[in-house]
């Protein structure tokens, strides 16, 4: 998504504050300009020219991009994608914060948005990938650097099914592109795609599906890990676990792309799933998302203490599709996996008792 965002939309606001009562992040703060309501008074303030202060820009920080107020909005405003236009227009006026700058360099410097100099594909315990294959998986700074052995443990399930990786992947660019700054690395990723001549690009990362899906030019079907999984699942001859998990929802996957039944129809294949007690279209925020993390991490970890009260009672397992979502809920004392750990829990091959929270 690109361009100016169109000042009519924000004018359909009609101050009723039902975002109030859903953003995590005015939940945890409580001023009106962290709500979508107030984060929309300034953007508009801000396209019509008006100069910003640093409230009016960390107003707009620090909003997450979850979408659940869009979800509620009775005059249907779309606020995260406005939220992202005036980010675009204050990054254009090379208005970027010490942290927008810092990602911006890594990026530049290392292709990825860790800053991380060592080999993308260190985590690769395959001998051999082929050049050419009818689906690709993409697998994201994150999992390459911070989860080598989840993004291990996918490679080695979904190769068998046709499934290669880029000998060369750099950042999706979705870092960049949700605090509002252009991605270079989106051209260099769809050369590197195209050179496999994929039809499928799979993903096991919330922030790399969104921006495939829906900033690349749609030149491939992009699949979420778990969708791919579903499609699988007979091949897979997977077992039965006598355990209960429950799935928390990442607002990219989720909300942003509907992909809220793969993943559970994968768990339900597995073992018992009981829901958080707000889930799908509701499920709260991690508070990981749209540069809060990286920008305003003790933010960010109150919002993931705060999607912990959500647990069921006597559940302790979370599983997630985005590393994002489980990083931000282990670092704030939850039991997070990868849902490919389940997976890998439940093939035939695994010994049981042979390592209990694979992933880690
Ligand atoms: S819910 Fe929608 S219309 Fe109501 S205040 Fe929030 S953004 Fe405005
Ligand atoms: S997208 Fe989420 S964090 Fe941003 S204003 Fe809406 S509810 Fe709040």
């Amino acid at each position: 998504m690109t361009g100016k965002p169109d000042i009519r939309e924000i004018l359909k606001c009609v101050r009723c504050g039902t975002c109030r009562s859903v953003c995590p992040v005015f939940r945890e703060l409580g001023w009106e300009s962290t709500s979508a309501r107030g984060r929309l008074m300034i953007a508009g303030h801000l396209l019509d020219g008006g100069l910003p202060d640093e409230a009016a820009l960390a107003s707009l920080r620090s909003c997450t991009t979850c979408g659940i107020c869009k979800e509620i909005c009775p005059a249907e405003i779309n606020s995260p994608q406005l939220i992202e236009g005036a980010r675009r227009a204050i990054s254009g006026r090379g208005l970027l914060s010490e942290a927008q700058l810092k990602l911006k360099t890594r990026i530049q410097a290392t292709g990825n948005s860790l800053g991380e100099a060592q080999d993308r594909l260190a985590w690769m315990t395959e001998k051999e990938i082929p050049d050419r294959a009818k689906a690709v998986y993409f697998a994201g700074c994150l999992n390459s650097y911070r989860y080598p052995q989840v993004t291990a443990r996918t490679l080695s399930i979904i190769k068998p099914l046709g499934v290669t990786v880029l000998k060369n992947e750099r950042c999706c660019g979705s870092p960049l592109l949700r605090t509002g700054i252009a991605a270079e690395t989106i051209d260099h990723n769809l050369e590197q795609i195209r050179a496999t001549g994929a039809e499928t690009v799979i993903t096991g990362c919330a922030g790399c599906y969104t921006t495939l899906k829906n900033d690349y030019p749609p030149e491939f079907e992009v699949l979420s890990l778990s969708e791919f999984l579903e499609e699988h699942i007979s091949d897979l001859k997977l077992k039965s676990l006598d355990i209960t998990v429950t799935y928390h929802d990442p607002c990219h996957m989720g909300r942003h792309n509907r992909i809220f039944d793969p993943p559970r129809r994968v768990i339900e294949a597995i073992c018992n799933l009981e829901e958080m007690k707000w889930s799908r279209e509701e499920a709260r925020c991690c508070g990981g998302g749209g540069g809060v993390r990286s920008g305003y991490p003790d933010l960010s970890l109150r919002m993931a203490r705060r999607r912990l009260e959500d647990l069921p009672s006597n559940v302790e397992t979370i599983v997630t599709t985005c590393p994002l979502c489980m990083k931000n809920l282990n670092d704030a004392g939850g039991m997070a996996i990868d849902l490919i750990d389940l997976v890998a829990q439940a093939l035939p091959e695994h010994a049981s008792g042979s390592g209990s929270s694979p992933g880690h």
